[in-house]
């Protein structure tokens, strides 16, 4: 039998073994997922769409794991588990990679055209964009590829344009002008979410204004000083005794002489600076909102580059906000104006999130918005009523905390590549939205109508990503059987981009939840906790990882790793080669059961045959099976992998194994085979059960039994099916304990006083009444794994001549006579003695040293003490074993 099987190589190869079976699983169709007739059978998740221009990062890698964690379990349970792969266009990052690639060929973007531009990018991203789809393939994600989608694709065109007119016609998607966050690099506006507030060390100015009637000044104090160019007004808070005579005075501009009202308005912090503000209504949204509140008008004195414009005073025409900021401070000194410069000012300023260039809040004349009023609350209701769940659930108070203070969302972008927005004006000033490009005005029949120039904030197309890619605005049936989705996961940060928004969406145009279970994990860091970055040179490329060590070996270190919510995962190079580490012992435990194991579907033997040890494995298993279970149906992932990893490394490989070593080799056929179907079945159901998160390995070992076509449709381990088994072993589970610690402690005996392998120990248990039962069924197991020739029971605890080891309270007698050379032991004991209390010595000088404990990062501080700590207990183990010499 033996020899039909595919023959085990010593070595396990994950480079030749995973691109074969990636590309296996994909020919075979075990990815694709039909419509159930059963809608209780559907489970689906959509893939956060990555860049079209991206490239596999650890954080893509993690997210793509976890999410196929959850979609290989879903499909082994029998369920029609659909993945859905696709990639976002990706608005900015693509064009500025276009962009790019044109100057290379000396043309700008302009000279080029818009529809000629687009092309270019179209043509690029058929050429070049999708890198990461082979990636993903490689890490063996296991995406339904047949339903692949892209945010511009003929379909996702369409569900963008109905959301936008029905939201439009509902009144929830209006045009406004308004202040935007400005990126004077990009050329863009941004979403308040995309906007990173970062502490920078700036500058508060404080001058004064002169009072119109001249009967004196009002000070205010700035950040941004060249921004009293656009100044219209002064307020102060009503309340203010020190500024309350001035309300309805005005002063008088020192550049160009406009005369500016003071005013009051609640909105005035009296405790900041001197109590009074400018007023910038064009460049400050606070500001903005009091010019409203008091009727004063707007000044727009930037233009997109940030560069002063021809609305402010002549002399600063044309300087960049940086160079105007200086030339207005110093004007305002030479005019006496000037009262005090704090320097460096610490303060909180707005960044780009793509480019890091400051924010400025910026009118740019006409955009779209969607008032999210008219969305949050059933979006804020679904997670407080449990139609969506978060994992960890901490994160339903951060969501609906968000939602309260979430603003009006600007969705024009100046971009030329993206979703076109769908409204037309007419020279009449008249607005047409439609779905289909209109031939003429909907108001006055114009038929000089033209297209709004902006496109869409890339996060309005992958909002609908959850509904649009199953064919919504249709009633497809895939819309019917796999919406709502399973589950969503994320990182933290894009929670309000993009979880939150479809939320909202899925609210309002599907009418239900995008999914019933939102998992949110933390970021991948380097191993000291800090992000990686070039810079920094930390950054670890998960290619490189699966080249070096295989996917498996990725997937397996990030999901032990993946530890709920906020918390980091702290990823090390060395994490991963563990994971290599881990697919290699199963392998080699493989081919120790196929050495005696010949193939085929596992049977246990009948419970009346099962020796103790074996109960023992089976109890440990099913315990392992119930943990893992209980795990995933929480969402968590790291306790999950975690169990598996001690179970088949620890019990099943060190100990189980070798107990079972003895019978595997018996003269009893019977006893024999048993022992091999015990272990085959334990494997069998455990390459199973680790198969989610590593695919390859498992797959290319079950293959092995030659028990059906593939473990990615094999079924997944229930903790029902053998419930019976935590029983069965329940006592060689209470014995386990002493056994488990009595041979450790004899091992480390026998290595500490050098004991050759081959010289067998007798034990003496001093019995206390228990003695008996402590090593129920183990005792020929203990007697091999200890090298021991006896284990006998002693009435009395005679220690003469004795090595004297405390098991669990138990006392265990080792008669030493003739095992070891005294006085050569005696020698070395000291002389390691003296080693550690030198090495303790010196860690114990590094703590009492200020400079080191105060300095020295927090981690290698506790390194030190623990490191000084171990050296105590050894030579404390030391002593006693000197003592024990005499
Ligand atoms: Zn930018
Ligand atoms: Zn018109």
């Amino acid at each position: 039998m033996v020899e039909q099987r595919p023959e085990m190589p010593s070595r396990y190869d994950a480079a030749s073994v995973e691109p074969r079976w990636a590309d296996t699983w994909i020919e075979r169709g075990y990815f694709h997922a039909e419509v159930p007739d059963d809608p209780a059978r559907a489970y689906c998740m959509v893939i956060p769409p990555p860049n079209v221009t991206g490239r596999l990062h650890v954080g893509h890698a993690l997210g793509r794991t976890l999410e196929d964690v959850l979609i290989r379990r879903a499909r082994m349970r029998g369920l029609e588990a659909l993945w859905v792969p696709g990639m976002d266009h990706a608005g900015i990052a693509t064009q500025v990679v276009v962009e790019r690639e044109l100057r290379k060929e000396g043309i700008e973007r302009r000279d080029l055209g818009r529809d000629a531009f687009v092309d270019r990018v179209w043509a690029w991203k058929e050429q070049y964009g999708g890198e990461i789809v082979g990636q993903l393939k490689r890490m063996g994600a296991s995406l339904d590829w047949e339903r692949e989608r892209f945010t511009m694709d003929d379909g996702l065109v369409r569900a963008v344009r109905v959301a936008f007119v029905r939201w439009y016609e509902q009144g929830l998607i209006y045009r406004g002008e308004r202040l935007v966050n400005w990126c004077p690099t990009d050329q863009t506006g941004l979403s308040d979410s995309e906007v990173e507030h970062e502490e920078v060390d700036g500058e508060l100015v404080t001058f004064r204004y002169p009072l119109s009637d001249g009967s004196g000044h009002v000070a205010v104090a700035t950040t941004r000083v060249e921004t009293m160019l656009g100044d219209t007004g002064i307020a102060v808070h009503p309340d203010d005794e020190r500024h309350r005579d001035v309300i309805g005075k005005t002063v008088r501009h020192p550049f160009d002489g406009r005369e500016l009202p003071i005013v009051g308005d609640d909105a005035v912090d009296p405790a900041f600076a001197t109590g009074a503000v400018k007023v910038t209504p064009s460049h400050d949204p606070t500001d903005f909102e009091i010019a409203q509140r008091a009727g004063l008008p707007l000044l727009n004195v930037l233009d997109a580059e940030a560069r002063i414009n021809a609305n402010a005073a002549e002399e600063f025409y044309g300087l960049g906000r940086y160079d105007a900021r200086q030339a207005v401070r110093e004007e305002l000194e030479q005019l006496g104006l000037l009262v005090e410069v704090e320097q460096p000012y610490r303060h909180s300023v707005g960044h780009c999130y793509r480019c890091h260039s400051e924010i400025e809040p910026w009118m740019s004349g006409l955009q779209w918005f969607v008032a999210v009023d008219g969305l949050k609350g059933p979006a804020r209701e679904a997670a407080l009523d449990g139609r969506i769940t978060f994992w960890p659930e901490r994160w339903t108070k951060a969501y609906v905390g968000w939602m309260d203070g979430l603003r009006d969302w600007n969705i024009s972008r100046q971009l030329w590549w993206g979703h076109r927005i769908p409204a037309w004006y007419c020279p009449d000033g008249h607005v047409t939205v439609a779905i289909e490009d209109p031939e003429a005005c909907a108001t006055c029949g114009s038929t000089e109508i033209e297209q709004d120039p902006d496109v869409l904030d890339t996060w309005f197309s992958s909002q609908l990503w959850p509904f649009s890619t199953l064919g919504w605005p249709d009633e497809t049936p895939e819309l019917g059987a796999f919406y709502p989705n399973a589950v969503l996961v994320t990182g933290y940060e894009i929670l309000y981009l993009w979880v939150a928004r479809m939320i909202m969406s899925g609210m309002s145009l599907v009418g239900d939840v995008p999914f019933r279970n939102a998992v949110i994990h933390g970021l991948v860091r380097d191993e000291h906790g800090r992000k990686m970055s070039k810079s920094l040179g930390n950054v670890i490329d998960p290619i490189e990882m699966i080249d070096r060590f295989g996917a498996d070996a990725l997937r397996f270190s990030l999901t032990r790793l993946a530890t709920g919510g906020q918390q980091d995962i702290p990823l090390s190079v060395d994490s991963i080669e563990g994971g290599r580490n881990f697919a290699n012992k199963i392998w080699n435990a493989a081919r120790l059961v196929f050495q005696t194991f010949p193939g085929g579907e596992p049977e246990l033997p009948p419970v009346e045959r099962l020796k103790v040890p074996q109960r023992w494995l089976l109890a440990r298993h099913q315990r392992c099976v119930r943990e893992v279970n209980e795990s995933l149906d929480r969402y968590e992932f790291a306790p999950a992998a975690q169990a598996i990893y001690r179970f088949f490394w620890s019990e099943f490989c060190d100990w189980a194994l070798e107990m079972e070593k003895e019978r595997l080799r018996s003269e009893d056929e019977q006893e024999r085979d048993d022992a091999a179907a015990v272990l085959a079945w334990v494997l069998e159901r455990t390459l199973r059960l680790l198969h989610p998160v590593m695919p390859f390995v498992t797959e290319e070992v079950w293959q092995r039994f030659g028990i059906g076509e593939t473990l990615v449709r094999a079924a997944w381990p229930d903790p029902a099916e053998h419930a019976d088994h935590e029983a069965l072993g329940a006592d060689a589970e209470a014995t386990w304990p002493f056994v488990e610690d009595l041979v450790t402690t004899v091992r480390r005996f026998r290595s500490e006083r050098r004991i050759p392998p081959k010289t067998q120990v007798e034990l003496r248990l001093v019995d206390r009444g228990s003695g008996d039962a402590l090593l129920d069924g183990f005792e020929a197991e203990v007697l091999r794994l200890a090298g021991a020739s006896a284990i006998a029971l002693e009435a009395t605890a005679d220690t003469a001549d004795s090595a004297s080891l405390l098991v669990r309270g138990e006392t265990v007698l080792v008669p030493t006579a003739g095992l070891i050379d005294l006085d050569a032991e005696r020698e070395r004991l000291r002389t390691r003695l003296e080693q550690t209390e030198s090495d303790r010595q010196r860690a114990e000088g590094k703590l009492a040293n200020p400079g080191f404990r105060d300095k020295a990062p927090e981690e290698v501080v506790r390194a030190e003490r623990e490191k000084a700590e171990r050296y105590e207990r050894e030579a404390d183990s030391i002593r006693e074993q000197l003592a024990e010499l005499g």
